[in-house]
């Protein structure tokens, strides 16, 4: 990256050590995209290489795995796992769930946020599961299901959406889906492998479609973790990256002009207003 650059009119301008300026595009696509330089998998060496990942081990039962991604919504995972135990801990089964006055509910999972529009939500999933499976609750047929019947399955219940439906059939069924987070999506956009005006259900597809299935659950893991860790919202710490040097953003982020999550001109943290 030179020294000193900034952004004009849509024209890098950067000095040069003989201090003529040169001009020079922006690494964009024209389309509110940036370029991806790095593959998906060459996204996930590097972070590897970095932090090793933890070995993927199978979570728990698909039902179980449903209410606890469902709670974990728009909230923090310390969080929901304290309303999940709350809730497991008060009720003696899935049923118990289903059949109890909402209120009650509502009560168990209060310390994991929303619990006002969770608690209806988690107990008309869970209704319609036992409508679907009967009272064994075996959700073992979406084991062998076609990939995309099991999706539908899935994102069919109420609440259900398609990370809640990828988180499933990865991690408590072991089945190559790749659940988008917020963390996944930034990071991936500003990447440049996800079209910055994709929807987030649709980069399962946009992302799945770059890498082999076996990929799936570490680039899941690892480019989350860079989401926490690094490659922040609203601001990224692209110095202290290992993708930065393939990254198309890199450049608008650290000017504070450009976020190639949104497409979208950020606000300058120094100067003030409005990049
Ligand atoms: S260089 Fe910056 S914007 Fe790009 S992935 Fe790294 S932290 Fe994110």
């Amino acid at each position: 990256m030179a020294a000193a650059a900034g952004v004009d009119a849509g024209v890098v301008v950067a000095s040069t050590r003989s201090g003529t300026r040169r001009r020079r595009k922006p690494p964009t696509q024209g389309t509110g995209s940036f370029r991806p330089s790095l593959t998906a998998a060459e996204v996930i060496d590097r972070l590897i290489a970095e932090a090793p990942l933890p070995e993927w081990r199978p979570h728990q039962d698909a039902v179980s795995e449903l209410a606890l991604t469902l709670l974990s919504q728009n909230t923090s995972d310390t969080n929901s796992g304290r309303a999940y135990q709350n809730l497991i801990a008060r009720f003696p089964s899935w049923d118990a769930v289903v059949d109890a006055p909402v209120g009650e509910i509502e009560e168990a999972i209060r310390v994991g946020g929303l619990a006002k529009t969770k608690s209806p939500r988690l107990q008309a999933m869970l209704g319609e599961v036992r409508d679907r499976l009967g009272p064994e609750w075996d959700a073992s047929k979406l084991r062998s299901m076609p990939m995309g019947e099991a999706k539908a399955w899935l994102t069919s219940l109420p609440g259900v959406g398609p990370k809640t439906a990828a988180c499933v059939l990865l991690f408590s069924l072991g089945r190559p889906a790749l659940p988008v987070d917020t963390h996944v999506e930034r990071v991936s956009k500003r990447l440049g492998l996800v079209h910055t005006k994709v929807t987030p259900a649709r980069a399962h597809d946009v992302l799945e479609a770059q890498m082999d299935t076996e990929l799936y659950y570490d680039y899941h893991v690892s480019v989350i973790r860079h989401g926490r860790r690094v490659c922040k919202a609203p601001l990224p710490v692209c110095d202290q990256c290992v993708v930065s040097d393939g990254c198309p953003s890199a450049f608008f982020a650290e000017q504070g002009t450009r976020d190639g999550a949104t497409g979208r001109r950020a606000v300058r943290k120094r100067g003030g207003g409005r990049s």
